[in-house]
């Protein structure tokens, strides 16, 4: 199936930095692809389109899970998010290496269908520092950010399914641990 390209599984809780990450992963590796996500969730204003996510309604979502082009998908919190498969398919044929960034439960699907993914998860200093960080960002009411710390707990606890855990105290040392991994791998 993914004879060539592989498949990078990047999670951790809402807050924990992850695009920051990435932004900078990308950076130091342009050789690297992201996976743009299909989301029901609304547009936070700094997100583009096509970029960030493509944000589209409920029922264009169901009709990409219909019709099958929808590689896996979950509900996080009120909201529908899931991974668009002909780019994957593309990617894979062309030996890329992908970067999804997923929460748990599509990570689990994902390791299912491909078992050369490798995953990785990122862990926040402290719980404190996480709920900081949610809190600074600012992009969430409190309903919101309580339900994003209640998953945030749930999902740490899973970190232990995954191939591999990074710390993000420090941006560059993280990310540094991030592409050590991905030469390994
Ligand atoms: P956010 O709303 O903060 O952008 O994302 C919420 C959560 O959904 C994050 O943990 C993010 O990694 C996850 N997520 C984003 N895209 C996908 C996807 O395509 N599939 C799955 N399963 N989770 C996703």
């Amino acid at each position: 199936m993914n004879s060539k390209g592989r498949l990078i599984l990047f999670s951790g809780p809402s807050g924990v930095g992850k695009d920051t990450l990435l932004e900078l992963l990308y950076k130091k590796r342009p050789d690297l692809v992201h996976s743009v996500s299909a989301t029901t969730r609304n547009r936070r204003e700094n997100e583009i389109h096509g970029k960030d996510y493509y944000f589209i309604s409920k029922e264009d979502f169901e009709l990409m899970i219909q019709s099958g082009n929808i590689l896996e998908y979950t509900q996080y919190g009120v909201n529908l998010y899931g991974t668009p498969k002909r780019p994957i398919d593309d990617w894979l044929a062309e030996g890329k290496t992908i970067i999804l960034k997923i929460e748990v439960h599509g990570a689990k699907q994902i390791k299912k269908l491909y078992k050369n993914a490798v995953s990785i998860f990122i862990l926040p200093p402290s719980i404190e520092v996480l709920e900081q960080r949610l809190r600074k960002r600012g992009t969430e009411n409190e309903a919101d950010l309580k339900k994003r710390m209640e998953i945030a707990l749930s999902e740490i606890e899973k970190s232990k399914d995954y191939d591999y855990v990074i710390y993000n105290d420090n941006l560059e040392t993280a990310v540094d641990e991030i592409i050590g991994i991905l030469n390994k791998n």
